[in-house]
């Protein structure tokens, strides 16, 4: 049976998170976009150029296409032509709906992956949270995709609202041909922050606790494998003997914003505190107090921004120490199908 592996951070190679806007024709529940931090215009294809070529650096590099909705752009497939001609691997993220005759603008061959979310194995658990209407859409567009010859993975965002349904994913993606899974942890951001901060200790947060995560997480992905699928999930969680390491420290992973903000962090874009903006044919290193003079601080809880901006998500034992450290956000494990 294939164990899990860690996937090591790659000095080197670069990954650029690129939300070309923020608008979208849905209103999930757990929305991490936030217009008043990440502005509500769209780029136009210039600045959309001008961006993939101030941040490709030398090594390689993949770009995933982000909105808001990625696909409202009408120039989302030149986009990924001229990211392709810079020798980028090209991701779309995408909610499904595939607008402006996406599928039929862009050539399988012309783009790597086309990722779509799916948040339920069926429409009872995943309209509730992704709006109605949208499995059906997701997966009937996700069927064309693959009959038109487009590599497609799906990526499903565990929350308390849906954690007991991800083994019934298996069936759903075996059945629709999907190789490819990402799991993620839902992100105390966006949409999810205020539940999180009423909740507390877990509360009434959507946040899973780490007895449910592992109780759940790892052997659905082992099942996955086993049944022909390649997943991906966070660690979230080091065991005692594990390395920790920060991304912003050791990684070359770039979130930018329609509003030219250029974060190191994920955890920390609901803030004002990107390192970088994009400002004329620059990438322009921000003053003052960054996220990055935070990466270095070395602390018992890990990840030194969950410490920060979650404390909530911490638990400690009875003489106040941590008994675990929470990994980077971006950590991730992968099983690869027997
Ligand atoms: S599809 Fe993405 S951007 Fe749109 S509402 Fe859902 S989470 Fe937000
Ligand atoms: S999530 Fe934590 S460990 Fe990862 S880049 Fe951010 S601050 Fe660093």
């Amino acid at each position: 049976m294939n164990k899990p592996k860690t996937v090591a951070f790659e000095a080197g190679e670069r990954s650029i998170f690129y939300h070309i806007l923020t608008a979208c024709n849905l209103r999930c529940r757990h929305c991490y976009i936030n217009p008043e931090q990440h502005g509500s215009n769209t780029l136009s294809i210039a600045d959309i150029e001008n961006g993939l070529k101030i941040l490709r650096g030398a090594g390689p590099a993949n770009v995933i296409f982000l909105g808001g909705e990625p696909t409202l752009h009408p120039d989302l497939p030149t986009a990924i032509r001229v990211a392709k001609k810079l020798d980028y691997a090209v991701t779309v993220d995408s909610n499904g709906y595939m607008l402006n005759n996406f599928l039929e603008n862009i050539q399988p061959d012309e783009v790597d992956f086309l990722s779509f979310s799916l948040d339920g194995p069926n429409r009872a658990v995943n309209d509730p949270i992704r709006g109605e209407g949208s499995f059906t859409v997701c997966t009937g567009n996700l069927q064309k995709a693959v009959a038109l010859g487009f590599n497609v993975s799906v990526i499903y965002t565990v929350s308390r609202a849906n954690i007991a349904d991800l083994a019934d994913m298996i069936p759903l993606l075996t059945n629709l041909s999907v190789k490819r899974f990402f799991i993620q942890v839902i992100g105390l951001r966006g949409k999810s922050a205020p539940a999180a901060k009423n909740g507390g200790n877990f509360g009434n947060s959507p946040q899973v606790s780490r007895d449910e995560w592992l109780a759940v997480v790892p052997a659905v992905a082992a099942r996955a494998a086993k049944a022909g699928i390649h997943v991906t999930y966070p660690k979230v969680f080091l065991e005692t003997a594990e390395e920790f390491a920060c991304a912003g420290l050791v990684a070359e992973n770039f979130f930018v914003f329609p509003n030219g903000r250029v974060y190191r962090c994920p955890l920390c874009e609901d803030y004002p505190v990107n390192s970088y903006r994009i400002e004329g044919n620059s990438l322009v290193r921000e003053t003052g107090l960054r996220e990055e003079a935070f990466f270095a601080l070395n602390i018992a809880e890990g990840c030194v921004m969950n410490k920060l901006l979650q404390p909530d998500t911490i638990e400690y034992d009875a003489g106040g120490a941590p008994p675990r450290r929470i990994s980077c956000c971006l950590l991730k494990q992968e099983i690869r199908p027997e």
